[in-house]
């Protein structure tokens, strides 16, 4: 069964400015490395804006309207916080990559695709309920769990996030239902200090493994075999939603892990074999950090090579 490609040009329309690190040219790079003949089967689909329903179920009302409702469109970005930017093209582009989540999640729940990858920015995982940050408005993977449940029935949803930062915003969203799970390595100390492991959750939903600074390939190879894996395994999802960041590479300029290309092809591998025991081999992909261009590319594409089981 073929695996999807969901994505919308008016991700590139989120201008954070000529310095800003989360800019549209990652998301170019991502795509042109999925113009590889490799990737020529994958199902390409347009991302719909997600509707203010959707968004609402994890950000308040007021909130939602308040995002989607800024247009500088005299030029000037506007900065939400010391590095969430609103540009003219930003409310479309964030309300694209949520309903590029969500898309994501009907192409499997529907059936015509048995994986999907949401290609989007401004990524998510860091938007809490009602406060934009660290470069996202709204939270798109929890947007996209929420619709799993609401649309499709899917009562126990799992996010699992190796992006290099915390999930703050997915956490604070999951953590008083027993069943959502959301588990996350990433390096400590680092933006934004969340993530401890005594952080646990109203049921154990809550799994944080920090890695520290220079961990590379082994340490995270065994957070997630030792730790993650057995816990997600437990939990039994029946929909598996991945917050893929590419940020933990140890190319990329924001941390200081040491994560190689070929760990994100194991680690989707481990993934993909969870979603096969326990979601009908269901699994979507959402789009997070990543922040050197060659990097991102490469590790997007061998996660997306594991997605297609290729
Ligand atoms: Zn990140």
């Amino acid at each position: 069964m073929p695996t999807a490609l969901i994505t919308h040009p008016a991700c590139l329309e989120h201008d954070t400015g000529p310095y800003h690190p989360e800019n549209a040219e990652r998301l170019r790079a991502v795509l042109a490395a999925l113009e590889a003949p490799e990737f020529a089967h994958l199902l390409r689909e347009s991302a719909p804006a997600a509707t203010v329903e959707q968004l609402s179920r994890v950000h308040p009302l007021s909130y939602v309207e308040g995002i989607l409702s800024i247009h500088p469109d005299l030029g000037e970005p506007i900065h939400l916080d010391g590095d969430t930017i609103m540009s003219n093209g930003s409310a479309e582009a964030a309300a694209r990559a949520a309903g590029g989540a969500c898309m994501a999640v009907d192409a499997v729940m529907e059936g015509w695709a048995r994986a999907a990858f949401a290609a989007v920015r401004p990524p998510g995982h860091h938007a809490e309920p009602g406060k934009p940050m660290g470069f996202c408005l709204f939270n798109n993977a929890a947007v996209a769990a929420m619709h799993a449940r609401v649309r499709w029935g899917v009562q126990r949803v799992a996010v699992v996030d190796f992006d290099v930062h915390h999930g703050n915003g997915t956490q604070a969203m999951f953590a008083a239902d027993s069943d959502l799970f959301y588990a996350s390595s990433h390096q400590s100390p680092c933006y934004p200090g969340t993530g401890e492991p005594w952080e646990h959750g109203v049921a154990d939903n809550i799994l944080n493994v920090p890695l520290r600074p220079r961990d590379g390939g082994p340490e995270f190879r065994a957070a997630w075999g030792d730790t993650i894996i057995p816990a997600l395994e437990k939990f039994a999802p029946g929909l598996l939603i991945v917050s893929a960041g590419f940020d933990a590479h140890i190319d990329d300029p924001l941390a200081q892990l040491r994560v190689e290309t070929a760990d994100y092809a194991w680690l989707t591998e481990q993934l993909v074999a969870v979603a096969d025991k326990h979601c009908g081999g269901r699994i979507v992909s959402v789009l997070e950090g990543g922040y050197d261009l060659h990097a991102l590319a490469s590790a997007a594409a061998v996660h997306v090579r594991g997605l297609m089981r290729i």
